[in-house]
């Protein structure tokens, strides 16, 4: 049941893309950067809901607000998918350093830390550069002591830096309890210079004792770093109250334009509605969300379409994937329908780049695609997508997939912190990615070609 080879397009698929088709595709772009339903729709968002966690009140009022916003927008079976989520609880959180030159620092505890023993954890630090460094630190010099993951995400445009950095976010408590921590801060995944911590998803093992896991500023990790560097015992205490409560009900929002060809496929435009508790999730995944709505609708303006655009709007991406997990096995039985999937979750920021991700053979559809977003991109970063986190499952299971490569740089400066708010987007750079998307929806549901059918493999999760 993994890979369909008998895509419901493939009797039907050409060679390229229809002139027509192009054309519209074109159109769709054009009006995409004059798009203003798209800013609209995320200031809303940012406005009358905000934070949303899953499970917690702001994720159920962001699924109402969703429902009404695609029903409004005139969207088609409109509908909430139901997804059971985790909910986790922040809290209130302190840090501070004791000696050997006491200082308050600024942290927030990561999503999924446990409490710390009401009257808090004070202990020596001792430091860490990865999770190998900790391995090779070993028992005898980790025992007893808060250990502190001090290394910083990489700059840099693609991203790259955000999946070395956010293996001790995701593992360090846990690998840190095995060798007798008693508590675990690590330097903000995130590339500002602020002093605004960034919070994220991490987890423990089934089994194994459980310590609270915190994020530090980047300014304090760096006041950190220099009270080690004295080569003085450093002591730090920390207490936090976050707790972890009932599993929620959440759903999928889902809105479609309806195919009108014979046998529609069906093109996932994927972005994620929850976001973390400490903004507005503007960027993440505010933006991707404005920017799926905008775009298929845009794409719908152009014409009717042979395939069916699914705006998917997941439930809770950032602490489990449970939304991306659900749909995929909900839809299981309908995957061979599924001719592509996009998912828009890097931001709102500069787009330079085409990924794809074609079943093999594919290799001439590409150029066509990068004439027609030209204005907006001209990279083409390779056939090595693999879907988003929430698409991801899709693509493992045949999907094929496109994606944007927007500028991660100025994405992760924000990244899960309090500063994600609206006041960040740039209307002109939302509207480049509405138009980029826009494009590619009309290529993608126009049928009148065959991307193929990917190879089973992991999903990928970001
Ligand atoms: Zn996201
Ligand atoms: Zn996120």
């Amino acid at each position: 049941m993994l890979v369909l080879s008998a895509c419901a397009c493939a009797a039907f698929a050409a060679e390229t893309f229809s002139p027509a088709t192009l054309a519209r595709a074109r159109a769709a772009r054009d009006a995409g950067l004059r798009d203003d339903v798209g800013y609209d729709v995320l200031r809303a968002l940012c406005t009358e809901v905000g934070p949303r966690p899953a499970g917690s009140a702001g994720d159920r009022r962001a699924v109402a607000w969703a429902l009404a916003t695609l029903e409004r927008l005139g969207f088609a079976n409109v509908r909430a998918e139901s997804v059971t989520v985790p909910h986790w609880e922040r809290g209130e959180c302190r840090v501070e350093i004791t000696a050997p030159w006491p200082q308050p620092m600024v942290a927030v505890a990561l999503g999924g830390s446990v409490a710390t023993p009401a009257s808090g954890v004070e202990a020596e630090v001792v430091a860490a550069q990865s999770l190998d460094d900790l391995k090779s630190l070993g028992e005898a010099r980790v025992r007893g002591k808060i250990v502190f993951f001090r290394g910083r995400m990489e700059r840099v445009r693609t991203g790259a830096g955000y999946g070395v950095a956010v293996a001790v976010r995701g593992r360090g408590a846990a690998e840190a309890a095995k060798l007798g921590a008693v508590g675990v801060v690590i330097r903000s995944v995130g590339t500002d210079s602020n002093r605004e911590p960034h919070a994220g998803a991490m987890r423990y093992d089934s089994t194994g004792t459980r310590i609270a896991a915190l994020a530090l500023s980047a300014p304090d990790a760096d006041l950190l770093d220099r009270q080690l560097a004295s080569g003085r015992p450093v002591r730090m205490r920390m207490s936090n109250t976050s707790r972890s409560l009932p599993e929620e009900r959440s759903a999928n929002v889902i809105g479609e334009i309806p195919g009108r060809g014979p046998a529609p496929g069906i093109v996932v435009a994927g972005g994620h509605l929850d976001s973390w508790d400490l903004a507005q999730g503007a960027h993440d995944d505010g933006a991707g969300v404005a920017t799926m709505i905008a775009a298929a609708k845009l794409a719908a303006a152009q014409g009717a379409l042979r395939h069916t655009i699914r705006v998917v709007l997941f439930a809770n991406e950032e602490f489990g994937l449970s939304g991306g997990r659900g749909y995929a096995e909900r839809h299981a039985a309908e995957m061979d329908r599924h001719v592509a999937a996009m998912e828009s979750d890097l931001g709102a920021f500069d787009v330079w780049g085409l990924a794809t991700g074609f079943g093999p053979g594919r290799e001439a559809l590409v150029e066509p695609i990068l004439s027609v977003l030209a204005p907006i991109c001209t990279e083409y970063v390779g056939n090595g997508t693999r879907g988003g986190a929430d698409t991801g499952p899709l693509s493992s299971r045949g999907v094929p997939a496109f994606e944007l490569s927007t500028d991660a740089r100025p994405y992760f400066d924000l990244h899960h912190s309090a500063n994600d708010t609206f006041d960040k987007v740039d209307p002109a750079l939302l509207r480049e990615n509405i138009a980029g998307y826009a494009a590619l929806l009309v290529l993608a549901a126009s049928g009148d070609v065959d991307f193929g059918r990917l190879p089973g493999g992991a999903p990928r999760g970001r």
